[in-house]
C-alpha cells in the first residue's frame, strides 16, 4: 500500500518534470490543444468529501473543465505567433492529449487505469498509472469553510481570470463584464451542490467557469454563510479597483452584468421571500390576494422597486431579513434591476401546469396515474411548441 503510494507519487514528480520537458512555449493554434503546465501543477486541492463527487459525476461543473477551460483559453494565440512554431509532428505531446481526451470524454477512474495498463505495456512506459496522475489531479487536500449544512469551496475569481494566457482576450478588452449564475444541482447520495459561475457578457462562446461551489444534503441555510467569499472578493475587487487578468496580472475594471438564477434562486441569495409568497413580486410591491386556494396579483402593477426602496426596506414584508445579507454587502449591485426574471417559474411552469390539468377531466393525479395517458398528452403538448 505504502509501496503504491510512493510510486504514485513518483509518477506525479515523473508527470510534472516530463510535462515541462515536452512542452512547446509556443504551441500552434493548429495543433492538438495540450494541457499547459498550470494543469499538472495547479495547487487547488482535489480530495475533499464532496467535491471529487462532482468530479465525476457533473463534469459540467468540475475541476476538470476547469483545467479545460484553462487550456482552451492558453492555446488561444495568434496566426502571426504560431509562425515559428515547430511542425506538429514535433511538437505532439501523447500525454498530454490523452489527457484533455480523458477529460472531455468524461472516462472514469477505472477505465483510465485500464487503458494506462495497455498503452505502457505497448511501450509507452512514460506515460503514468492512474488518471489522477495523468490529468494533473492536485492531490493537496481541500481546505473548504463550513457553510450549514455542507461545506463551501472558493476558486476566486481574480485567482481563476489570472490563469488565462497573456494573449487570450482578456488582454485586450476594456472591462471584465460577467454574468453571473447561481443555482442548486442534485447530486449523487442526496446532496445538493451549488455553484457559483461567472461566464463573459458578449463571449457566450468562451465557457462559463467557476467561482464557487457549495455541496450538503441541502441547500445553504443562509445567504450570507454561502455567498461570504464571493461578496468579500466583489468589495475586495472594487477597493483595488478591478480584477488582475491573464498570467501577465493586468489591471481592468470589472463589472457584474446581471445575475441569473430561477426564481426561488434569485429570492434565495437576495434573501427576499419566495416567488409565490404575498409580497413576492421581485420588481414591485403589489400585493398578491387568495381568491380560494390561488394566490393572486392583479394584472395592474404596483410600486415599482427601487435599489434604494430594496436597501431601505421601504416595504419590509418582503424581505426575509431587515439586515443587509449576501449580495446587499456589495454597495455596486442594483437588487432590483441586476436579477433577471425566471420565465419558467414566473409563468410557464403554473401555466403549463394548469393548462393540462383543466384539458385532463379529471386533473392532474388521473394524469400521472397512466404513463400511456402522460405519453399521449406529452406528444400533443410538445405539437404546440411552434405556436409558443
Ligand atoms: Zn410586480
Amino acid at each position: 500500500m505504502i509501496r503504491d503510494n510512493l510510486e504514485e507519487m513518483r509518477d506525479s514528480t515523473e508527470s510534472v518534470e516530463s510535462h515541462e520537458m515536452q512542452s512547446s512555449p509556443n504551441p500552434s493554434p493548429h495543433s492538438i490543444p495540450q494541457l499547459p503546465n498550470p494543469i499538472i501543477q495547479r495547487p487547488v486541492p482535489s480530495v475533499s468529501q464532496t467535491v471529487p463527487q462532482l468530479m465525476d459525476e457533473r463534469d459540467d461543473i468540475s475541476v476538470d473543465n476547469l483545467y479545460l477551460l484553462e487550456n482552451e483559453y492558453n492555446y488561444s494565440y495568434s496566426d502571426t505567433e504560431a509562425e515559428d512554431v515547430p511542425s506538429d509532428e514535433e511538437q505532439f505531446d501523447l500525454k498530454s492529449n490523452l489527457a484533455s481526451l480523458i477529460v472531455e470524454e468524461g472516462c472514469s477512474v477505472e477505465f483510465t487505469r485500464k487503458l494506462l495498463v495497455i498503452l505502457r505495456k505497448a511501450g509507452h512506459e512514460e506515460l503514468p498509472r492512474t488518471r489522477e496522475t495523468l490529468i494533473g489531479t492536485p492531490r493537496e487536500k481541500i481546505r473548504t469553510r463550513v457553510v450549514s449544512p455542507g461545506e463551501y469551496y472558493h476558486f476566486g475569481l481574480e485567482n481563476t481570470l489570472c490563469k488565462f494566457n497573456e494573449n487570450s482576450f482578456l488582454a485586450n478588452i476594456d472591462i471584465v463584464l460577467l454574468n453571473i449564475g447561481i443555482d442548486g444541482v442534485p447530486l449523487k447520495g442526496h446532496q445538493d451542490a451549488w455553484p457559483i459561475l461567472a461566464s463573459f457578457c458578449g463571449h457566450s462562446s468562451i465557457s462559463p467557469f467557476l467561482i464557487g461551489i457549495y455541496t450538503g444534503p441541502h441547500k445553504p441555510k443562509c445567504c450570507d454563510a454561502y455567498l461570504k467569499d464571493f461578496v468579500d472578493e466583489l468589495n475586495h475587487l472594487k477597493s483595488q479597483g478591478g480584477v488582475y487578468v491573464t498570467t501577465k496580472k493586468i489591471l481592468k475594471p470589472l463589472k457584474i452584468n446581471v445575475f441569473i438564477c430561477d426564481a426561488p434562486g434569485r429570492a434565495f441569495i437576495t434573501n427576499v421571500k419566495g416567488h409565490a409568497g404575498k409580497l413576492g413580486c421581485p420588481k414591485c410591491e403589489q400585493v398578491g390576494t387568495k381568491v380560494g386556494t390561488k394566490l393572486v396579483y392583479s394584472n395592474l402593477c404596483g410600486q415599482p422597486r427601487t435599489n434604494d426602496s430594496f436597501r431601505q426596506r421601504s416595504d419590509p414584508g418582503h424581505h426575509v431579513s431587515l439586515n443587509p445579507m449576501g449580495l446587499e454587502k456589495c454597495l455596486d449591485i442594483n437588487m432590483v434591476t441586476q436579477f433577471v426574471i425566471d420565465p419558467m417559474h414566473a409563468c410557464d411552469l403554473g401555466v403549463t401546469k394548469r393548462i393540462l390539468e383543466t384539458i385532463t377531466t379529471n386533473g392532474l393525479a388521473w394524469f400521472k396515474s397512466l404513463p400511456e395517458e402522460k405519453q399521449m398528452m406529452s406528444t400533443y403538448y410538445q405539437s404546440l411548441c411552434a405556436f409558443m
